[in-house]
């Protein structure tokens, strides 16, 4: 802990990569942890696919009602707010997310690159109309559909089966290729490819994992603390400051 905050102390611009675990202590699941969104239904991957919005938006929406819609009014936890105070000190520069809950802004951080996409719209398919999610979630029916087109409304989130948002891939590689510091934070790192971003690091930098379990990539890091995320980097924060 000593040696890794002396790390972040030091930084001049960290990437940040985060995944569901940071989001755990605020109240939403995970997906592979033992109370995970995939743990609880086997179907929760072929659900969240882009083939099942199209051939199955009822149930689809139920789904992701139930999944995510049930947490806009959760708060950032610990973890989301030390983040977006690095950020305001310096030591961290981009936050890289695969979380779609919005939590690292709200806790204040201004630059977040989001990976897969966010819950603060649906667009229509065919029109492209931009709607707010919270109209999504006040429609009445089955799921919500195009006033003009007639057809599901898609939440601008990515879906398996559907590619990231345009730019924002490469931006991130820019970002971990530049970093000093990688520090990768409540992720499984098993969905690609935002896992791939820990081999594009800075080959000169370090890479730190913070996580509650092993990941695949524990060999290839200079530091791995297995913990929860919150509490960790909380004493981290207080280990910089003392
Ligand atoms: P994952 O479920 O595959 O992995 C989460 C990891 O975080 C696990 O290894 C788990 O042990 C760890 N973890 C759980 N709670 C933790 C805590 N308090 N502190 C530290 N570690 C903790 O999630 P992923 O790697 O992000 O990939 C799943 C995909 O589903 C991603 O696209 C993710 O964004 C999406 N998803 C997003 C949300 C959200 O926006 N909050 C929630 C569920 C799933």
């Amino acid at each position: 802990m000593q040696e890794v905050a002396k790390l972040i102390k030091n930084s001049t611009g960290a990437a940040v990569l985060t995944g569901a675990g940071v989001s755990t202590e605020s109240g939403i699941p995970d997906f592979r942890s033992s109370t995970g969104l995939y743990t609880q239904n086997q179907d929760a991957m072929n659900l969240l696919s882009l083939s099942s919005f199209f051939s199955r938006p009822a149930e689809f929406y139920r789904f992701f009602k139930d999944a995510f819609l049930r947490y806009s009014d959760v708060e950032p936890n610990p973890a989301h707010k030390v983040l977006a105070k690095w950020q305001q000190e310096g030591r961290v520069r981009a936050i890289i997310t695969q979380n779609v809950d919005g939590l690292h802004q709200k806790a204040g951080a201004t630059y977040v690159l989001e990976l897969h996409g966010h819950l603060r719209t649906a667009y229509c398919p065919r029109c492209k109309t931009s709607v707010p999610m919270s109209e999504v979630a006040a429609a009445p029916g089955p799921y919500p559909t195009c006033k003009t087109c007639n057809i599901a409304l898609k939440p601008d989130v990515v879906l398996f089966e559907e590619s990231l948002p345009e730019g924002v891939f490469e931006q991130a590689l820019q970002e971990v290729e530049q970093a000093d510091l990688m520090l990768v934070v409540g992720t499984s790192l098993s969905v690609s490819p935002a896992n791939y971003l820990v081999n594009y690091r800075n080959p000169n930098g370090r890479l730190v994992i913070i996580n509650k379990e092993a990941t695949p990539y524990d060999h290839t890091a200079d530091y791995v603390i297995y913990g929860r995320a919150g509490q960790t980097l909380l004493e981290l924060d207080q280990l910089i400051s003392s």
